[in-house]
């Protein structure tokens, strides 16, 4: 059987049109490079009581309709012949406290498995798209994959926003059919980028709250629907509380400087050698 290189979006299908979904998104995963080996999960609810899934231990990108595995709310097999994704667990939380989405997806895109390796959240007002489709992308803390520790990490964010970078592991995103949370993991790799970029070249001029403020206004211009979160802090704005001195948060004004470690330590003596001349 032939498969598309194309979905449509909304939840309401036929669970045929659900399977194919899922095999397509897989191979998006895979063929950008999104995840590795049989790394990653995809799922979609099917109804109010089963959920559809990505299988354990097999590559995304070769994933065929009858591959996948039907699950209750509790993660327990209905249907398939292969066992459910191990990470079965995070996607049935997030179904749990989101009502409103239909769909997610887990992969490990290596920009953005950077940031959340490295703990630095996305979360900065530099790209006037990401925070009309997702405001802040928060690292959630490390928990073991397959493990609670993981879904205890995740379960503080999970109502708040749409995409989570999981430290030391990945991302998982959602939305309210197959194609959103796909398109949340790709905005979300997308702007790990673009944020990369900006800290290779030194700088990074942030847009100002009454920026942002316009911005969130315009999301029901746009039709979208996101957890919408919003505070002082996130997006981080150039105008933010100490956010305008802080080193690279607003290249017009700080200037970087790099020093090597001997560098450094010879002008720490230098200072320490005129203060005490100066005595
Ligand atoms: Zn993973």
């Amino acid at each position: 059987m032939t498969q598309p290189d194309s979905i449509q979006p909304g939840a309401r299908k036929t669970e045929d049109e659900h399977r194919r979904d899922i095999c397509t998104i897989g191979r998006w995963v895979a063929s950008r490079g999104y995840v590795a080996a049989t790394d990653g999960n995809i799922s979609l609810r099917l109804d109010a009581k089963r959920i559809l899934t990505s299988p354990t231990a097999m590559n995304k990108g070769m994933m065929a309709p009858d591959d996948l595995v039907v699950t209750d709310m509790e993660g327990r097999k209905l249907l398939g012949a292969r066992n459910p994704s191990s990470e079965l667990a995070m996607h049935l939380l997030i179904y749990r406290r989101r009502p409103d989405v239909s769909a997610v997806c887990h992969a490990h895109p290596p920009v953005a498995t950077g940031y959340a390796a490295a703990g630095i959240p996305l979360n900065k007002a530099l790209v006037s798209e990401v925070v009309l489709s997702l405001g802040c992308i928060p690292v959630a803390r490390y928990g073991t994959p397959g493990t609670p520790e993981l879904t205890e990490a995740l379960e503080p964010l999970v109502t708040d926003f749409d995409a989570i970078l999981m430290a030391n592991h990945g991302v998982v995103c959602y939305g309210q059919d197959l194609l959103t949370a796909w398109f949340r993991m790709e905005t979300t790799e997308h702007f790990a980028r673009v944020a990369l970029v900006t800290e290779l070249l030194g700088k990074q001029v942030l847009l100002s709250s009454g920026d942002v403020e316009k911005l969130l206004a315009a999301r029901a211009r746009y039709g979208l629907t996101t957890a919408a979160q919003t505070s002082a802090a996130c997006p981080v704005t150039s105008d933010a509380p100490g956010g305008e001195f802080a080193p690279g948060v607003t290249g017009d004004r700080v200037e970087r400087v790099s020093l090597s470690r001997a560098e450094l330590t010879a002008l720490l003596d230098e200072a320490i050698a005129r203060d005490r001349q100066g005595r």
